[in-house]
């Protein structure tokens, strides 16, 4: 395997083939990275967090859950969780949101950050939208209310992941200099298939 750091507040995208695996690694503890998938052959076919709640039945997946796409199909499994706690409720970070929620004006979200590493691939900043925040903990009050809370993540700790389709994965190291990182931000590790091309915003 490939191992590469995503620096804080950047993000990394490559392509992976059907049966590859990956992972996803917070190496200082509290970090969380927001992760997309596509397929390969048609963007608009993407990972949807809707539709991986209704094929999963549940807001939170974790190791032996699969992904799902806006088709319904499998897009990833993770076969491995050091973690255990991950959120899909929220969606990615990005300039309004960084400014409005966290007093960060004219930076790139985890939004930016995903669509520039995802360029050289094709795919439209309209399409980056659905997010698995790997390491994320997010909360739901009296069945209604979501909150953030800070990561479970200790350092070292790794997320596994099988491609059930040939897809384009992009990862980014979350830039929220709040509870999402537990106050501030770090890089993220990518572990992927030696040969691996892997196209950066860094
Ligand atoms: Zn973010």
């Amino acid at each position: 395997m490939l191992r590469q750091r995503i620096p804080e507040k950047r993000g990394a995208a490559f392509e992976v083939a059907a049966g590859d695996t990956f992972e996803v690694t917070d190496p200082e503890g509290q970090q969380v990275a927001d992760l997309v998938a596509f397929n390969a052959d048609d963007h608009a076919e993407r990972f949807s967090t809707k539709y991986s709640y209704r094929r999963n039945g549940k807001v939170r997946v974790t190791d032996g859950d699969t992904l799902y796409t806006t088709r319904g199909r499998e897009i990833l499994t993770i076969t491995g969780d050091d973690c255990g706690t991950h959120d899909l409720l929220y969606a990615p970070c990005n300039e309004w949101v960084l400014e409005e929620y966290y007093d960060q004006p004219d930076q790139n979200g985890c939004r930016e950050n995903l669509t520039e590493a995802l360029e050289p691939l094709g795919v439209d900043e309209e399409l980056v939208l659905d997010t698995l925040n790997v390491f994320m903990k997010s909360t739901i009050a009296e069945q209604t209310y979501i909150d953030i809370r800070e990561p479970q993540s200790e350092p070292g700790d790794a997320v596994q992941f099988r491609a059930e389709q040939d897809c384009y994965v992009a990862v980014s190291s979350c830039a929220g200099e709040s509870v999402v990182n537990a106050g501030e931000t770090n890089p993220i590790d990518v572990s992927v298939p030696d040969g691996t091309e892997l196209h950066t915003n860094f």
